[in-house]
């Protein structure tokens, strides 16, 4: 009886949620979405082509006040679009109104009254980002309601005044592709009637869900990397009008309430105080319009904005006024929550609609105060700038493709990059033009470049004290994402704060950005070089793909007078074709690979060029495992990491597919993060071992390397806490009569290693191992988690990669005191040679947010070096 009751529970119609504007009138000339979707805002989960359509409809319909930019593309080729909506005369003379409100970004070229001028004129910019997570589905219904009653509301004074007052961009969609996935398999999973039972299938994702793109990144934490195409496209649009607020619309779990800043602590090291009266200010008026409707919320809890890659917080280390919005999710139309209530999507949409329109009007309100204290934060940023160290100067003389790329991604968020044109001389060293970039720091962007820059970012004492309380007392941290992001260290990049300006004469790295280092190559009696590095390894990638030949130098060698390192790419004429020059040129050129043309290939000092260290590479035939018990983050970088960031061929076979693979068809064999003991089994870890000897490379990384230690594969172990290996009996710690040590009497006797929240630790390398290619010896690992492995023992293998000492082993972030004992000398890459093949084990995601471009050389370097060694 009670099941049957339940079961008519589930399917009652929930009670009707209350009206998005009550009493509002509307122009019949703007359409509505049931004009143009056949649904209206609240009554279905709107597919990204509608949303698009819907606001091309608006555009067309009131060009006048709405102009729809379309910002990118997504990797599934949907498009990305941003909404501009102000009055008519300012949508009039809107390229005018961008160029000011740039200027009021930059006050070193701004005059008193210039700004006065400005600030007295120019709107406030109120930006409302939507659905990064494509899961987070009421979002992207309430940026159509929103941008709707900004076109269609006829003599409403809040509406008149956000128009009087501000300009609003609306992005309904950042994750077009996450929304596709979700709606697809929402409307495939949904029964006759709607199902508010959280297991049922219409709620329950199936694997990798909608929160991610394609290639299964959390675009929530890409601002500052932008490797992928929906941010870039995104934060280029934004950069155009430097908006003064920026709020980012989410959906959290479905049986909580609604979030709005104030933000948790900790923030942001770089906010400053005046950010957080303002951000008060919108808080208070947005608990004020929650609370005269009646809606829940809560505030100060969870969501903090201390990692910079954030919608929340890229934006406020630019100067704006930044916030999260979280609203509980109904996954679906409606969802039964855990207390008995119904949660309907119509109740997201209501609620995230009258949080937007409050805080364009709190915007409006507050316009001159916001837009004097945007215009303040920024010249305080210069300010900031002339006081300290003046310029921070990059350099990777031995990979001057690495520092490059870490330049041209400062550019893409507005930061100001110099590139030599002459050797500099800073610290004590005389460093090479070629690979070298100056940042100057008095600049608006200070902030960013110090958070982006800075080996360490602080976090709050008080909050980092009750952390370490916690860890005593075995609470989880209340740390939300990682501690550390440094650019440089995870870049092997080199980074010298210059107290002076370097005087060194240079260019602007902002105004040519496709700029490529032109290659022609001559004719050369032998054949040509490439020093291994991120570029040419890319280089490689491509020229393998084209069927060129190339051998690989696997040791050092001096030649010319020039020194070059192992894994040194030799092509050489004898191997090729008569175009070589040609077609080697326009690949170095694509990647901007160095390349050096040798007449004489007779070494003196080193490695022969004839010698059979030296190795042919081919294309290598590369299986990714795919889908689950693949950590979703891990599989989506790898892919990413191997098809995008290098341009290497991979197949990508589902785990459980695994069975049907004749493992011969590859060369090398990739395992993201995960427990892979569900699905591969004795015989096919038999199958492996095989595959290894024959000539195959197997790679696993963080918990796959955990699962091959623990099922024999890989001869290492998991340690323990105190450094135990995993399965090993604790010791006996019963020492009766004597008075006890309560702290240690009462701490478990086998527990997993002291937890990292994301830091990053000082890595080693043996510089002479070809996994280590292209590296200087020291780079950053980004070290998450509880893993800790045994070194692999001389008989087994090598430990390519380990941790510095204890004391030398934190570059940035937090790595608790008891940690650091049991990290130290602990390898982070590990190289066991099976016959002629190998296992590659790497303790970490070497491909963290594809952000991790030290580590993520040697990913490459794995697979495409490793393959018939
Ligand atoms: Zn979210």
């Amino acid at each position: 009886m009670l099941k049957a009751f339940a079961l008519f529970a589930l399917i009652q119609v929930p009670a009707p949620t209350q009206e998005l504007s009550p009493g509002t009138r509307y122009d019949a000339s703007i359409p509505t979405l049931v004009q143009v979707a056949g649904h209206d805002f609240r009554e279905e989960i709107t597919p990204p082509k509608q949303v698009v359509a819907y606001f091309e409809a608006l555009a067309e319909a009131a060009p006048d006040r709405a102009e729809l930019m379309w910002t990118g593309e997504t990797w599934e080729g949907r498009p990305t679009v941003m909404l501009v909506i102000a009055s008519a005369e300012r949508m009039a003379r809107l390229q005018a109104l961008k160029t000011d409100l740039r200027l009021l970004a930059d006050p070193r070229t701004l005059e008193d009254d210039e700004a006065e001028r400005l600030i007295s004129e120019l709107p406030v910019v109120t930006a409302l980002m939507h659905g990064v997570h494509g899961n987070e589905i009421s979002s992207s219904g309430a940026a159509m309601a929103v941008a709707y009653h900004l076109l269609a509301a006829q003599g409403d004074a809040t509406v008149e005044l956000i128009l009087r007052e501000s300009i609003v961009l609306i992005d309904p969609m950042q994750n077009p592709d996450g929304r596709a996935r979700f709606v697809f398999q929402n409307t495939m999973g949904r029964a006759r009637w709607e199902d508010a039972a959280p297991a049922s299938a219409e709620h329950d994702e199936p694997w990798p869900g909608g929160r991610v793109n394609h290639y299964l990144f959390d675009l929530n934490r890409d601002w500052f990397a932008q490797t992928q195409p929906e941010t870039r496209g995104r934060v280029a649009a934004l950069l155009e009008f430097m908006p003064h607020v920026v709020v980012d619309v989410h959906e959290m779990g479905g049986n909580s309430t609604y979030y709005f800043p104030p933000n948790a602590i900790p923030g942001n090291a770089w906010t400053t105080d005046e950010q957080r009266e303002l951000t008060d200010v919108f808080g208070a008026a947005n608990a004020a319009a929650f609370d005269e409707r009646g809606f829940a919320y809560f505030n100060r809890d969870t969501y903090d904005a201390f990692y910079p890659g954030y919608g929340v917080s890229w934006p406020m280390a630019q100067g704006a006024i930044g916030a999260t919005y979280e609203q509980a999710s109904a996954r679906g139309l409606v969802l039964l929550r855990s207390d008995g209530d119904q949660l309907t999507y119509a109740d997201g949409v209501l609620h995230h609609f009258t949080a937007a329109i409050q805080t364009a009007a709190t915007a409006a309100t507050h316009r001159e105060r916001i837009l004097r204290s945007f215009l303040e934060f920024r010249a305080s940023a210069v300010a900031l700038g002339r006081s300290g160290p003046r310029e921070y100067v990059l350099t990777s003389e031995h990979d001057p493709g690495m520092a490059r790329r870490l330049a041209e991604t400062l550019v893409r968020s507005g930061i100001e990059v110099n590139k030599a044109l002459e050797p500099v001389t800073v610290g004590g060293r005389t460093l090479p033009a070629e690979g070298t970039y100056i940042v100057p720091m008095d600049q608006p962007t200070h902030r960013l470049i110090r958070n982006l820059l800075d080996p360490h970012t602080p976090m709050d004492a008080d909050f980092v004290q009750r952390q370490i309380e916690r860890r005593a007392n075995r609470l989880p941290d209340q740390i939300y994402d990682v501690t550390a992001w440094s650019l440089p260290s995870l870049w092997d990049v080199d980074l010298i704060m210059a107290d002076r300006p370097t005087g060194a004469a240079t260019v602007s790295l902002n105004y040519t950005r496709q700029m490529n280092d032109v290659v022609s190559l001559r004719d050369a009696t032998v054949g040509y070089l490439m020093p291994w590095g991120t570029n040419a390894a890319a280089a490689v990638a491509e020229a393998l793909r084209q069927g060129l030949r190339i051998r690989s130098a696997g040791g050092a060698f001096t030649l010319g007078g020039r020194e070059y390192a192992v894994g040194t790419a030799i092509i050489r004429n004898s191997d090729n074709g008569p175009d070589l020059p040609q077609r080697l040129a326009s690949i170095a050129i694509r990647h901007g690979a160095e390349v050096v043309p040798i007449d004489d290939s007779y070494v003196r000092e080193g490695m022969s060029l004839g010698s059979n260290r030296v190795r042919h590479l081919t294309e290598p035939r590369v299986l990714l495992v795919y889908d689950q018990p693949g950590q979703t983050y891990s599989v989506g970088w790898a892919r990413y990491v191997l098809e995008q960031r290098y341009g290497q061929r991979t197949t990508a076979v589902r785990a459980s597919s695994l069975g049907r693979v004749d493992f011969s068809d590859f060369d090398v064999i990739v395992f993201p993060s995960g427990n892979y003991g569900s699905v591969v089994g004795d015989g096919m870890q038999d199958e492996l071992r095989t595959w290894m000897s024959d000539g195959g490379t197997m790679i696993t990384m963080a918990e796959s390397t955990r699962w091959a230690a623990s099922s024999g594969l890989l001869a290492t172990t998991a340690e323990r806490r105190g450094g135990r290996a995993e399965g090993d009996e604790p010791p006996d710690s019963s020492t009766a009569d004597q008075p006890i040590d309560f702290l240690e009497a009462i701490g478990p006797s086998d527990e997993a290693p002291e937890q990292t929240p994301g830091a990053i630790v000082r890595g080693l390398l043996d510089t002479g191992h070809w996994l280590a290619s292209g590296t200087d010896g020291e780079i950053g690992v980004l070290v998450e988690g509880t893993r800790v492995f045994s070194p692999i023992t001389l008989d087994r293998g090598t430990n390519v990669g380990r941790y510095a000492e204890a004391d030398d082993l934190v570059m940035g972030g937090i790595v608790w005191e008891d940690a650091k004992p049991q990290l130290a000398n602990k390898p982070f890459l590990m190289h066991q040679p099976m016959g002629r093949g190998q296992l590659i084990a790497f303790a970490e995601d070497p491909n963290y947010r594809a952000y991790a471009e030290a580590t993520q050389l040697l990913f490459i370097n794995a697979v495409l070096l490793g393959p018939g060694r």
